[in-house]
């Protein structure tokens, strides 16, 4: 009991060092703040695989937002006990970003498991009731994300396997400008 404590609070402490930066990254830039995150269980974010794909696919994601005319800046990229985390400031108006952000979780293969936040210039993070669309999707079924985390809907070979298929999925989109591209387009 003693080390799941130990480590849920590096995981909470991991949570708001990256809060903290995103309020810090907003502040210095005077932009919009782009936070991609991973919302698969914490044994898959920490993988070491599995931060370099998330890189790859959020390197190939700000290329595409800058190739389809927007003005967005690399910020940082950390690792931590939480997994990993990839900012992007951005020019663009906050609600039109969070709509794109949202396309592209739904759209791009493999990107469900992908948590887009946007922040606008006042620190105020910007959620998709915000902008009229329903909550997110669980990353296996059809679902309300919520509900199926809270009733544990799923088994962990169900989970496991459903990631490394999504895994699989990503790899191809990750280094696919073109489809990210497309889906970045309004
Ligand atoms: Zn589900």
């Amino acid at each position: 009991m003693e080390d799941i404590n130990q480590e849920l609070l590096k995981v909470l402490a991991a949570r708001e060092q990256r809060w903290e930066m995103r309020r810090k990254l907003v502040k210095e830039k005077r932009r919009c703040l782009i936070t991609v995150t991973l919302c698969i269980p914490i044994v898959y974010r920490t993988d070491d695989e599995f931060c370099t794909l998330f890189q790859y696919f959020c390197r190939t994601f700000l290329s595409s937002l800058i190739l389809n005319g927007h003005h967005a800046y690399f910020e940082d990229y950390i690792c931590g006990e939480d997994g990993p985390a990839f900012f992007i400031s951005i020019e663009t108006e906050a609600k039109s970003i969070k709509r794109i952000c949202v396309k592209v979780e739904e759209n791009v293969t493999g990107a469900r498991m992908l948590d887009i936040d946007v922040m606008d210039i006042d620190g105020t993070p910007v959620g998709r009731e915000d902008i009229a669309i329903a909550p997110r999707r669980c990353f296996i079924c059809d679902n309300s994300a919520m509900v199926c985390v809270s009733k544990r809907r799923h088994s962990p070979d169900e989970i496991s396997t459903c990631v490394e298929q999504l895994k699989e999925k990503m790899a191809v989109s990750s280094h696919s400008l073109t489809i990210l591209s497309s889906i970045v387009k309004e």
